[in-house]
């Protein structure tokens, strides 16, 4: 089967790879463009973390690899992200065993409940620079509603025996500096990275592992063939027994359908000039990451140099972080009053990937052909724990044992009206999230 490219994509992303990772990841891997023709058992599509947990367990698993990535690892959202490494999904415990039953929805929780533990196995392993915290992260809660959820989940775990606490106002004041929460809930089991560094580490381990990275190599057309399928990029072609398609919102026209079961949505991120000395003891001193329990982006947190970063809500469809310094700026002065005005030095952005039922999808789309994809922003651990699920399954790992279920590709049914409908959703989402927040609750 051919597939020409020929669609709109966000493959194309403007916005350079922010200075800030840069600074503190290693060198790019440089990897040379396919420009042959070869053999592999399995050709990778796409060098984020997805596509490179995938490569490197298909190659400790002892298969041959060929990553294919367009242009270099990291490109995508991988090396775009805020950082933080989650062991959760968007939805609670209680709704992932409803929705995938009590076997089903157990393996899934435990699965993504180790995302952490693989994400900083891998850094230590791989000895990848990538200014790796594992103090955990801290989760205000903005309504009553929210704490008693705060709440259920930390009985959750605790009753797991894991580090999930519920903290009060005191409490997490001297843990992070600010009064501004009632409560706040602290899961020691996650952190935060710098995910392009993170990513290119990936990338150098995968390849000293043995699979072989070429960048700057569009996967332009996939042929099926006698015993599995030909990828051809502009200057060469891979035949492969399997092909894994790990492209996320970055996904173009390779395979029919994987574009349309995703809405690529923008998120952006903002890092601040570094604080005055005096001030990198007063926030957030063990530099856990604090989010909140609104219900678009608000991850805030210091950078080893004392700069704050913070993450926030933006044009959905189009790139413009500038716009949305003045509302990080009253955040922070929100959370920590006895700051100065603090000066933005840089923004991020991406393109996030988001499945309908928000949850990451693993598909089957012909004999020896997967795809990966759909972390709905939050892909450090879950990209990484997909890539590995995949590697396992192609090197034979039974279905059944699959914590995300293998489900057939269909069109994200909003996609005809993801901007209308996107759009209104995200401006209804900003007034209840400020009307909640000028309730009385924060300060009671
Ligand atoms: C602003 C922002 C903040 C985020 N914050 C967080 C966070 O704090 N924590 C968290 O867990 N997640 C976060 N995420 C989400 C996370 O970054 C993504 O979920 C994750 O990077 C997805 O990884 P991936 O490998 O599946 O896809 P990507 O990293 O997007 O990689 C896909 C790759 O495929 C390549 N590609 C596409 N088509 C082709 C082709 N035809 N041939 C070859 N290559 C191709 C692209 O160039 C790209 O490099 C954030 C994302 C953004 C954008």
């Amino acid at each position: 089967m051919t597939t020409p490219i020929g669609m709109h994509s966000p493959l194309d992303d403007a916005q350079p790879l922010g200075a800030t990772y840069e600074r503190t990841s290693r060198p790019p891997l440089n990897a040379p463009a396919l420009e042959t023709q070869t053999r592999a058992d399995v050709v990778v599509v796409g060098g984020g973390f997805t596509g490179l947990s995938a490569a490197l367990h298909l190659a400790e698993g002892g298969a041959s690899v060929v990553v294919l990535e367009a242009k270099e690892a990291g490109a995508g959202g991988s090396g775009r992200a805020f950082g933080q490494v989650v062991p959760y999904n968007k939805y609670g415990e209680n709704a992932i065993l409803a929705r995938f039953g009590a076997e089903g929805g157990q393996r899934l929780i435990d699965l993504v409940a180790s995302g952490p533990d693989l994400v900083f196995g891998l850094i230590d392993k791989h000895a990848i620079q990538c200014e790796a915290v594992r103090t955990g992260l801290l989760f205000g809660a903005h309504t009553a509603a929210n704490t008693a959820w705060l709440e259920r989940r930390a009985r959750f775990w605790q009753a797991r025996g894991q580090p999930v606490e519920l903290l009060d106002r005191n409490a997490a004041e001297q843990l992070t500096g600010t009064r501004y929460y009632p409560h706040m809930l602290l899961d020691r089991r996650g952190g935060t990275v710098n995910p392009l560094g993170y990513c290119r580490g990936l990338a150098a381990a995968a390849v000293a592992a043995g699979a072989t990275l070429h960048e700057h190599s569009r996967a332009a057309a996939l042929h099926a063939r006698e015993g599995g399928w030909t990828v051809e990029t502009a200057t060469g072609a891979v035949a492969a027994a399997q092909v894994v398609i790990a492209t996320d919102a970055y996904s173009d026209g390779l395979w029919p359908g994987i574009a349309e079961s995703l809405v690529p949505l923008r998120a952006y991120h903002l890092v601040s000039k570094p604080l005055a000395e005096r001030f990198h003891s007063m926030v957030l001193p063990e530099r856990q990451s604090l989010t909140d329990t609104r219900r678009l982006y608000s991850g805030i947190r210091m950078r080893p140099d004392g700069s704050l970063h913070l993450s926030t809500d933006g044009p959905a469809f189009r790139n413009d972080a500038r716009a949305f310094r003045h509302k990080a700026s009253c955040r922070v002065a929100d959370l920590f009053p006895a700051l100065p005005p603090v000066e933005w030095r840089e923004e991020m952005a991406g393109w996030v990937g988001m499945t309908v039922d928000q949850y990451p999808h693993l598909h089957s789309l012909a004999p020896g052909l997967w795809a990966a994809i759909g972390l709905n922003g939050r892909g450090i651990a879950a990209g990484t724990l997909l890539g590995a699920q995949v590697a396992g399954h192609v090197l034979g790992k039974p279905e059944k044992e699959l914590a995300y279920p293998l489900t057939p590709l269909v069109p994200a049914w909003v996609r005809p009206y993801t901007r209308p409908l996107v759009g209104s959703l995200m401006n209804l989402y900003r007034v209840l999230d400020s009307i909640e927040l000028r309730g009385a609750y924060l300060s009671s």
